[in-house]
């Protein structure tokens, strides 16, 4: 049995009031909260090891080297990489997605070449491709979602059979729906029209189990702070022979090998892409958080946040005036929402004055909201801390909500 309690005790802030009421979390799509470990795992960087890496003559640099090398060790074996070295540090997601769309984009896009992304993409996944279909000459084509809001596999096929993409960059779970992707299939189906495959995994890491070889992908990424871990960190996985072919990104110290005024020679993978001093407290308290995780049951997890999940549609489907998209799909725990009559933020507002914490707007997935032809939804996102009794807080405030839309 999975014990939510328990998990609830290592989570600290998960005891605060706010507006007088108890915290109720349901914001974690946009950032999860951090359990001890992790903050301890940083605190005890800056108290007995701050130095900078990888260029120490000294003890406390050589010890601070070590734990960020293994930490690169242990995302890789997270995510199923067969060598650390094919794991990136990043900043986040963002930058992620920026570094490939700049350095795959400039290795494989050329005049007139087609990116396929989906109509489901976060702007991070997106701006970045448009960017580089704008300096190459190259063109952006969505693949659009059916009647029920996953994505559309027989558009997702004709679409590579018509454009034969070069890249195909896809998330793995919607940020805005939760809709998880059968990005596995995806993949595959790519492969068959010789695309690059990109995968966002940005929403999928603290839900799902990931596998970087079974899903057959040639990239996947994700940022730390949305798997427990601290702001300012991400992981880019690659495959060796693209990582190794594709031209350096940012430039500075770090990533070379040689320089002279006439030439750069430049470093080995990793650190070819890791330009400049690294976060290094946020890269330990990611190797924290993603050990955290693995002391749990997985599947356990998946199953708590799906049935947060089901009990919240289940209950709110029920009532004329509230829509709930993607009600159907497999969900890694988030439900959207509108209830007509009520602007998103002013049930936002109303939530928070019940010390419930929720996201409403368009979750930086503009085209999605263009395409369900809305502004916005309300969006609750759970966790593994979140409780039943807080599932129950949402929906009676909902529905409670309901009568000043009277
Ligand atoms: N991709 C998805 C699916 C996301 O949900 C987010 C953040 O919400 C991002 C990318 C960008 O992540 P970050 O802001 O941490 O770089």
């Amino acid at each position: 049995m999975f014990d939510v309690s328990r998990i609830r005790r290592d989570f600290p802030i998960l005891s605060s009031r706010v507006n007088g009421k108890p915290l109720v979390y349901l914001d974690n799509a946009a950032t999860t909260h951090k359990p001890r470990v992790v903050m301890d795992s940083v605190a005890r960087f800056y108290k007995l090891q701050n130095s900078n890496v990888h260029r120490g003559s000294h003890t406390l640099s050589n010890a601070a080297t070590t734990e960020f090398e293994n930490a690169r060790k242990i995302a890789a074996s997270f995510i199923g990489s067969p060598d650390p070295a094919h794991v990136i540090w990043t900043k986040g997601a963002t930058e992620a997605a920026n570094l490939l769309a700049y350095s795959l984009g400039d290795l494989l896009i050329k005049p007139e070449d087609v990116i396929l992304v989906s109509t489901m993409e976060h702007h991070a996944n997106l701006v970045p491709w448009q960017q580089t279909a704008l300096r190459k000459g190259a063109t952006l084509v969505p693949v659009p979602l059916t009647d029920e809001q996953t994505l559309d596999i027989s558009a997702y096929e004709s679409l590579l059979k018509k454009h034969r993409p070069k890249i195909v960059a896809l998330t793995h779970v919607s940020n805005a729906l939760g809709v998880i992707n059968p990005v596995e299939q995806c993949c595959h189906l790519a492969k068959q029209y010789h695309a690059t495959t990109v995968i966002d995994g940005s929403q999928a890491i603290a839900h799902l189990s990931v596998d970087v070889k079974q899903l057959g992908c040639d990239f996947y990424f994700f940022s730390g702070h949305k798997c427990y871990a601290p702001g300012g960190v991400g992981v880019l996985w690659g495959k060796e022979d693209l990582l190794k072919a594709m031209p350096v990104w940012q430039c500075g110290g770090e990533m070379i090998k040689h320089v002279s005024f006439d030439h750069t020679e430049f470093n080995d993978l990793p650190f070819k892409f890791e330009a400049g001093t690294p976060p290094i407290a946020s890269v330990l308290g990611l190797a924290a958080a993603l050990e955290y995780l693995s002391t749990l049951d997985r599947q356990a997890v998946q199953a708590h946040e799906s049935a947060l999940r089901r009990f919240v549609v289940d209950s709110l489907q029920q009532y004329p005036t509230i829509k709930v998209y993607a009600p159907f799909a497999e969900n890694v725990g988030i439900v959207s929402l509108s209830i007509s009559g009520l602007h998103h933020q002013d049930a936002a507002f109303l939530l928070d004055e019940h010390g419930i914490a929720v996201r409403t707007g368009h979750h930086c997935a503009m085209p999605l909201m263009e395409s369900l032809s809305i502004q916005g939804t309300l969006r609750a996102s759970f966790a593994l801390y979140n409780t039943r009794e807080e599932a129950e807080t949402f929906v009676a405030h909902i529905i409670d909500l309901l009568s000043s839309t009277m």
